[in-house]
């Protein structure tokens, strides 16, 4: 899959595994094409320079520190792509339990309330980009980000995310963004993975 030193992850489940509500046919073009590419180019660009010896974090701090957008596009988009497969679990979604559930509740009211703040943002996202749950000092926020930006280079913590790219949904739902944002916070999120993100 890789010719340099940034290698694609394996995805964490089989790629049927979301089925019903991301196909295979998805997760093949979504995995197998778009972020392999990203990785791809990534080497490319990296290949011969000092970012060759960093790791994938790394690379993306620096290159947004210098503004350098090619670099920084293609591996924000692999870290966001990796970050978004396992912010996904076959049987997730629906209300959390234990602290994810306590935090909702804090910093949102409900979990009721959380799912209609995140479905608004995400849905409210124009154009190309990622629906985020990030944790600033122990306040939960949701947070969207255009085309590969990534809080990864902000000051708060991602927990989860949502990309809603077109190429997320578009072989499954078409122009139905909301069914697909609706479907995959009542039946795929990954609370574990939130949690786990808390440090
Ligand atoms: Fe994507």
């Amino acid at each position: 899959m890789s010719n340099g030193p940034i290698v694609l992850p394996s995805l964490p489940y089989a790629e049927n595994a979301l089925e019903p509500v991301i196909s295979a046919n998805t997760i093949r073009f979504h995995f197998g094409k778009h972020h392999a590419g990203y990785v791809n180019k990534l080497n490319g660009f990296i290949s011969g320079t000092d970012m060759a010896d960093m790791d994938l974090e790394m690379i993306v701090k620096k290159a947004a520190a210098d503004g350098n957008d090619k670099v920084f596009n293609n591996a924000a988009q692999i870290w966001n792509h990796t970050f978004y497969w396992n912010s996904m679990t076959p049987n997730g979604g629906g209300e959390p339990s234990a602290k994810m559930a306590e935090m909702l509740d804090a910093s949102f009211g409900s979990y009721a309330s959380f799912k209609e703040q995140f479905s608004a943002a995400a849905g409210g996202q124009f154009g190309s980009g990622w629906a985020w749950l990030i944790n600033r000092g122990g306040t939960l926020e949701i947070a969207t980000t255009d085309n590969a930006e990534t809080p990864l280079v902000g000051d708060a913590t991602p927990l989860l995310t949502l990309d809603v790219w077109e190429h997320a949904y578009y072989l499954d739902y078409q122009n139905r963004r909301p069914d697909y944002i609706g479907a995959v916070i009542d039946k795929l999120l990954n609370w574990n993975f939130a949690e786990e993100n808390l440090g």
